[in-house]
């Protein structure tokens, strides 16, 4: 079955999904939180090349995100890239998830987990359980009243700062999204968490031609140092000219339902010394609109501490 015929299977039931890697979709069918009538398996599917294209790089959804962050051209000319997925998970995990998986890979918020409790994102009117509840993990930025969740995702993180490329194909043909307007805010209907349809299946991510190959960083922040969610995390990508920024890429992740990408905090530092003073001022930036909760208010201090530390990092100051 090529990929129409395996989207012509998903259109024609209500309740199916594509099944990739499985690391998450089958955990969330042991639990009840998603109950599929039918599953149709994509991982024969030819998706799952790695090539240089005349603009760039071309991954295709069906790579595992360790032959990613291990792909040569993607270590010399992304290496963002390569931070961001070996944050993520564990090694077995990274051996068996997916570029596309994990772009669709559902918030860890406890309460969509739970299905005891109220969750507007599992079942759309039944509530937010995190609201008023235990909301430690949850956004600061971008979020309603029907949903403080966060994308939990590290590639998404650099794959926003390196302004990728969604290839998407359904019934009715093949389209493009660039990949900071493919998740998308909760607002009213939480339950959707980004802007592909039913039938469209990802077939792959490409990449600008490489402007990053050095000074980047990819920070995150959580409870233990491996094989846990970010509190915080942050992706830097400068291009410098001696101790000046040509450049600027800043992304946040763990703190709103998409990757947060830091625009004002970018056009700030272009052309700027890169010393703390500066990195201080676009962290604080970077702040403008956030909103914590009972739990989360220690983000409003970690997460412009975090910025400041990541573009450290990525320009070699030291100071
Ligand atoms: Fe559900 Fe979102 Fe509220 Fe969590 S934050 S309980 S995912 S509606």
């Amino acid at each position: 079955m090529e990929s129409a015929g395996a989207i012509r299977a998903v259109g024609r039931e209500g309740n199916a999904h594509f099944l990739a890697g499985g690391t998450n979709l089958i955990d969330l069918m042991k639990m009840g939180v998603v109950t599929p009538e039918k599953l149709v398996d994509i991982n024969h599917l030819p998706l799952k090349r790695i090539e240089k294209t005349a603009t760039g790089l071309r991954i295709g959804a069906l790579c595992s995100n360790s032959e990613v962050a291990d792909h040569p051209l993607v270590l010399r000319e992304y290496p963002l890239l390569s931070l961001a997925l070996n944050a993520g998970a564990s090694p077995q995990l990274r051996n068996m998830a997916t570029v596309g998986g994990n772009m669709m890979q559902r918030t860890r918020c406890p309460y969509f987990f739970d299905t005891a409790m109220p969750c507007n994102k599992r079942v759309p009117g039944s509530g937010c359980g995190a609201l008023e509840g235990y909301n430690r993990m949850h956004a600061i930025f971008g979020a309603s009243d029907k949903c403080i969740a966060v994308n939990p995702s590290d590639m998404n993180v650099a794959l926003t700062a390196l302004e990728a490329t969604v290839h998407l194909q359904g019934p009715r043909g093949e389209r493009r999204l660039p990949f900071a307007e493919f998740h998308r805010l909760p607002g009213d209907t939480p339950e959707k968490d980004n802007m592909l349809e039913k039938d469209e299946l990802i077939t792959a991510v490409t990449l600008p031609a490489a402007r990053f190959p050095e000074h980047v960083h990819y920070l995150k922040i959580r409870d233990r140092t491996s094989y846990a969610f970010a509190l915080v995390s942050v992706a830097a990508a400068l291009q410098m000219d001696g101790g000046n920024i040509r450049e600027a890429r800043l992304v946040m992740g763990g703190v709103a339902h998409k990757p947060w990408r830091l625009t004002a905090a970018e056009s700030f530092l272009k052309g700027k010394s890169a010393n703390e003073e500066n990195f201080r001022q676009a962290a604080q930036m970077a702040m403008q609109g956030a909103k914590a909760y009972a739990y989360n208010q220690f983000k409003l201090t970690l997460a412009p501490n975090a910025v400041v530390q990541a573009l450290k990092t990525a320009s070699g100051i030291t100071a």
